[in-house]
């Protein structure tokens, strides 16, 4: 039988419980990049370029051609619940913004040494704000260069049992690409470069949607198999990226749900891509797909997960319909084409 040693309460001192907190958002070197993403692309930015050391444990950068930040930001953005994005509950029901929760910057810079460069759109001057221990060591001016960049270097060295679960740096850079891609997906307008597997460079360009998924799923299909469909309904819209259905995979990982612009885990969705194909692939095989869902913030909460992985959704089940049909009449060109080749 469980018995908890009774020693009385006490208050944990600031800098524990911080460290639990941000353990919560912050488990890994791919989280902390995810969340530099979505400042970066939260801030306009039309260029972002990542950069890591030894799977992101020992440092990693985030520099973004986006709107910047003033020295007054500089103060406020690495403290807990410090954000620009809402100021209300009412925002909160509106927001359109990948962030919101003014928690990201704080946690990481409980778990690290978190150095910020700034310098606002149209400012002749820069500064650079040096964070340790969750406190500010140094503000001090710095070279004005468009936009922010964020380096995160000994992440975790202050939470040693945290460490000590992280993978090897090889499988850490990894999970950091997959993050990458990920987010990179719904934004083609916005350019990504970082460094590949074996020492290459990988740039995202510029591209039209469709020219990003024949880059992101170049691994898995030709790009002449990928076609792109659009469809609508009351307050939500979606567009479709469907693989030719001879493209096929054994397992799901290759159905990409978003909703404005995250990517979600709503089984619901793959579902209805699933159930789609099964006119046209039979037989516990996989399509290759990616579904962009913009539905009107009024619609959703995200507020139910710190990684905003889930999401409530109303009218989940007419977008749901909508999704299939749209799907559905692509695809009975296909099915039509193998009925021919039965009856021949
Ligand atoms: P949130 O994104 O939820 O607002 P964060 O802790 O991630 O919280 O960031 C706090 C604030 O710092 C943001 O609201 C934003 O104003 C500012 N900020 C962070 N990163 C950037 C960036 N790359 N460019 C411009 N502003 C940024
Ligand atoms: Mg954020």
């Amino acid at each position: 039988k469980h018995q908890e040693q009774r020693t009385g309460i006490a208050l944990l001192p600031p800098e524990v419980s911080r460290r639990i907190a941000a353990g919560e958002v912050i488990e890994k070197p791919a989280s902390v990049v995810r969340e530099l993403l979505d400042n970066a692309l939260d801030a306009g930015s039309s260029s972002i370029d990542i950069s890591w050391e030894n799977g992101g444990s020992d440092l990693i950068r985030v520099r973004d051609d986006g709107a910047g930040m003033s020295r007054e930001d500089l103060l406020l953005c690495w403290q807990t619940h410090a954000t620009s994005k809402i100021r209300s509950l009412e925002d909160l029901e509106r927001a359109t913004s990948l962030g919101f929760r003014g928690e990201a910057l704080a946690s990481i810079a409980a778990v690290s040494d978190l150095t910020i460069e700034s310098t606002m759109k149209g400012q002749s001057s820069g500064h650079r704000a040096e964070i340790r221990d969750a406190e500010l060591q140094r503000l001090q001016p710095a070279p004005p260069r468009p936009g922010t960049a964020i380096t995160v270097a000994r992440l975790f060295a202050n939470m040693p049992a945290r460490k000590r679960f992280l993978s090897r740096a090889q499988n850490e850079s990894q999970a950091i690409r997959e993050t990458i891609l990920e987010k990179a997906f719904p934004f083609p307008e916005v350019r990504f470069s970082f460094p590949a597997a074996g020492g290459r460079q990988e740039v995202l360009p510029e591209q039209t949607l469709l020219e990003r998924a024949g880059q992101i799923f170049s691994r898995i299909c030709p790009p002449q198999s990928l076609t792109q469909l659009q469809g609508s309904g009351e307050g939500f819209s979606c567009t479709v990226i469907a693989a030719h259905p001879e493209v096929i995979r054994r397992n799901r990982k290759a159905i990409h749900i978003y909703i404005n612009n995250r990517r979600v885990t709503e089984f619901k969705f793959v579902q209805a891509v699933e159930y789609a194909y099964q006119d046209v692939q039979h037989g516990g095989v996989f399509p290759v797909a990616a579904v962009f869902l913009t539905v009107n913030p009024e619609l959703t909460d995200f507020n139910i997960h710190p990684a905003k992985r889930e999401v409530r959704l109303r009218r989940a089940a007419e977008i749901h319909h909508r999704l299939v049909d749209l799907l559905r009449s692509h695809l009975r060109a296909f099915a039509l084409r193998a009925a021919q080749w039965e009856t021949r």
